[in-house]
């Protein structure tokens, strides 16, 4: 099922998140959603064949051609998210402020499920603040302790291009046009301001920060799961739980998107074999 790892992630009892339905195909709107959890980030998603297929863009989408905009792909997300605005609590999986960035509909120039299989979707966006031409191209060479998920977000010429983009100057919901820190609320905001500009530098400047930290993240986490795996699972029981979760798409992206603590619902034997699936020995 398609919704199967969205669910996994979520405890729809702790979070304001919608629950996993999957909805008629055949609709094709966009999301752009601005993400402050444990990273900034933006989660860019198109609706096909019922379920918002979803990439989490660090630096957000550009209408600069020149900016190739790394997007990681991570699990489906039912299309009642398409208008998802608020606050994720503590303790849950994403937990921050979401915000509706951009709206709007999608034009696949081609077969949208073909292109997305071959990893080159080409499609045209109608929205409030992203229009015209883009492109979504997979990365194929996978570098060492990454799991295949980079793709890049690159928008084309065409009479919406805009050299020198700063994506900075739109931070304003298109739903209810609330700026991130109304929607987080007075009182978090002070303490955002204070930290998130520093380490969104530090983390996203250099051009090869990512393979870096994407394969010191899982090499320690392969560590940690040789230490602690054996105890507490059996060698069947992982052999099993890798068989019914292979590889799941979102552990790189986690590590720059979301809490490590993947939510309050994971058990000490799902972690274990979570840790086990992220080996970057694949
Ligand atoms: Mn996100």
């Amino acid at each position: 099922m398609a919704l199967e790892e969205y669910q996994r992630k979520r405890d729809f009892k702790q979070t304001p998140e919608p629950p996993p339905k999957v909805g008629k195909a055949g609709q094709r709107r966009f999301v752009v959603q601005k993400h402050r959890a444990t990273r900034l980030h933006y989660d860019f998603r198109l609706e096909m064949e019922g379920v918002l297929k979803s990439w989490a863009v660090p630096k957000g989408p550009s209408l600069d051609p020149a900016d190739k905009r790394l997007a990681m792909q991570v699990e489906d997300h039912p299309v009642s998210y398409f208008d998802f605005e608020g606050i994720i609590p503590p303790g849950n999986y994403g937990a921050g402020t979401v915000m509706v960035w951009d709206m709007g509909t999608w034009d696949p120039q081609g077969n949208a499920s073909e292109m997305l299989q071959k990893g080159d979707l080409k499609f045209r966006l109608n929205g409030e603040k992203l229009k015209g031409d883009f492109a979504l191209i997979h990365m194929k060479s996978r570098r060492p302790g990454t799991k295949g998920t980079e793709w890049l977000l690159i928008k084309h010429r065409d009479a919406y291009d805009q050299p020198g983009y700063d994506i900075d100057h739109y931070d304003y919901s298109v739903l209810t046009k609330r700026t991130m820190d109304e929607i987080a609320g007075d009182a978090s905001s002070a303490e955002w301001k204070s930290s998130r500009p520093a380490s969104r530098v530090g983390t996203l400047q250099k051009s090869s920060w990512l393979a870096d930290s994407i394969a010191k993240l899982d090499a320690r986490k392969a560590k940690e799961a040789r230490q602690s795996a054996g105890a507490k699972t059996t060698k069947s029981a992982a052999a099993k739980s890798l068989k019914l979760n292979p590889a799941p798409a979102e552990d790189t992206s986690k590590e720059l998107t979301e809490s490590p603590r993947a939510g309050a619902k994971s058990s000490a034997k799902k972690k274990a074999s979570r840790r086990m699936t992220s080996s970057p020995k694949e």
